[in-house]
């Protein structure tokens, strides 16, 4: 702890976002970074705790609580603090292969656990994290490792979100000889196809790791749909051991009234298609497009936040997002104490930009969605809302009851429906009669993650369901280990 009275002297900074007004205009990035003196005395802020929950990651309440990759934030923040920036992203590279994605977009459960949020605004870990990468690359420090030896072993990973790159990333480095297998056109899952070009920069930040991990060795085969046009059977017949890391992207559908008009789509359909257009051509004509429509997102999470940054980009006449569950307190509840993961209200990008643009915040909440109403030409031209209150049923489950004589009617020409992902797709996994749980993941024990057959491993979305960046990440690093220990018979990985 280089500095003892930091979190004394020093208020909690972030760079200022480029605002609404400016980046609504383009699809770059919108955190700037700050000056080398202000990153350190946010990094003198830090307490080198003796118990530093920031980097615990334990599920408490179902909730991560703490870095799931157990990250040396307090070693990092006083390296920082220090101007000793080499070492720190050594220290970040110890348990973090991409700290560039998860310091770009992970909500930062290291935030919520951190000591100092007790009474004071929490130390600026996610922001320091990425300071530190990006400078790495600036620098030229970020360079590309091969292992020295090859094991001579196979190992083919099916799906190049971050579970399955980090388990590349590992193995290779473990000497194994690694092919990555991903059905769409490029690398990165929902990296690459979910998660907006202005949260997350695919140029820049994406392909530049990925080519990185290619110069190392790691091989990636595109257009590649294990099950579909390649043979899911002769795959891990040529390989000592294959890892499922592909992800949880069946999404939840509303099957009610006019679900099959024209314009009622799922966000991934919208977001995905807008980042492959700009990737392909440089312009966001997609094949879903939003100017000059009245938008409606069902979904007031991180997706919903997309379609509406998205949306709004396009030019949209308007946009609004509908929740079913009630608006969060500004506060932690007592039932949600620290170092919980904070269940408070978040004004996000797309909520901000919204607000710009429209003049108030899009979410309406305790709402759902009854029927969509189509014209003569079947496509969508309005929806109607009803409010619900959460009330226990018999069995002790709180369930959203409707609320009569609440109905509106919208008017909405373009639909996107985000309401979270039910779990992997199934063909696939059905083909290779790999066992499922109870909620249709693969079955894998977290710290094994062998599923019902040999030699084949399941990390990532597919295995826990829809999740964040940073559990893919662990979920990768740690089934890279035991995939070699399975090969080896014992493992030197981290
Ligand atoms: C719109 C959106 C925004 C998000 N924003 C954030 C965020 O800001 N922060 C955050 O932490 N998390 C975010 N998430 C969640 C996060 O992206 C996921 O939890 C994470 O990407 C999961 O990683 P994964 O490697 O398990 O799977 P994925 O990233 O889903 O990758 C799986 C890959 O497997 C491929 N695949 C599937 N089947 C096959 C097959 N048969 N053959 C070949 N390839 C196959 C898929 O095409 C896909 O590329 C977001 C998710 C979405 C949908
Ligand atoms: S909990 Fe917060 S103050 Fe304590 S070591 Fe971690 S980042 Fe520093």
């Amino acid at each position: 702890m280089g500095k003892p009275t930091g979190f004394i002297e020093y208020l909690r900074e972030l760079p200022v976002d480029r605002t609404p007004a400016e980046r609504v205009h383009d699809w770059n990035e919108f955190h700037p970074h700050m000056d080398e003196k202000e990153l350190r005395q946010q990094g003198a802020r830090c307490m080198d705790c003796g118990v530093p929950f920031c980097h615990t990651g334990r599920l408490i309440g179902g909730m991560a609580s703490g870095c799931p990759i157990n990250n040396l934030i307090p070693e990092w923040n006083d390296l920082i603090f220090r101007g000793l920036w080499k070492e720190a992203l050594d220290r970040l590279h110890k348990t973090n292969n991409f700290p560039e994605f998860t310091g770009r977009v992970c909500p930062a459960p290291c935030e919520g656990s951190c000591v100092l949020g007790i009474n004071a605004p929490p130390v600026t870990i996610k922001n320091n994290e990425v300071s530190i990468i990006d400078r790495g690359w600036d620098e030229g420090w970020v360079v590309p490792e091969p292992p020295k030896v090859r094991t001579g072993k196979k190992i083919a990973i099916i799906g190049s979100g971050p579970a399955g790159l980090s388990a590349a990333a590992q193995l290779n480095r473990a000497g194994h000889t690694v092919t990555v297998y991903e059905r769409a056109d490029r690398p990165g899952g929902l990296l690459m196809y979910g998660i907006p070009n202005m949260k997350l920069d695919k140029k820049h930040v994406v392909q530049r790791r990925l080519q990185l991990m290619e110069q190392e060795g790691v091989k990636f085969v595109c257009n590649a749909n294990v099950g579909g046009n390649v043979d899911a059977a002769k795959l891990l017949a040529e390989h000592d051991a294959t890892i499922l890391a592909t992800g949880a992207t069946q999404p939840r559908d509303l099957p009610i009234e006019g679900r099959n008009l024209k314009g009622v789509h799922f966000a991934m359909e919208f977001l995905g298609g807008n980042t492959k257009a700009l990737l392909d051509s440089g312009t966001d004509k997609a094949p879903i497009h939003a100017r000059g429509k009245r938008v409606v997102v069902i979904g007031g999470g991180d997706t919903g936040t997309d379609c509406v940054g998205t949306s709004i980009r396009h030019g949209c006449e308007h946009v609004m997002q509908i929740e079913i569950l009630p608006k969060p307190p500004l506060e932690r509840q007592a039932d949600n104490p620290w170092p919980e993961w904070p269940k408070t209200l978040k004004v996000d990008y797309g909520q901000e930009e919204a607000a710009f643009k429209y003049g108030a915040d899009p979410r309406t909440y305790l709402t759902t969605v009854k029927k969509f109403i189509g014209d003569a030409q079947g496509n969508v031209k309005e929806l109607v809302t009803v409010e619900v209150k959460w009330e226990r049923n018999d069995k002790g489950q709180f369930i959203p009851k409707e609320q009569p004589g609440t109905e509106k009617t919208l008017k909405a020409d373009l639909v996107l429906l985000a309401m979270g992902f039910l779990g992997p797709e199934q063909p696939l996994l059905k083909s290779l009669g790999v066992e499922a749980d109870a909620r249709s993941n693969v079955k894998a024990e977290h710290g094994k993650f062998t599923t019902s057959l040999k030699g084949v491993f399941a990390a990532g979305d597919c295995r826990r369901g829809q999740s964040l960046v940073v559990w893919a990440i662990n979920e990768g690093r740690a089934v890279a280990r035991e995939c070699d220990r399975y090969l080896m018979g014992s493992t030197d990985l981290p």
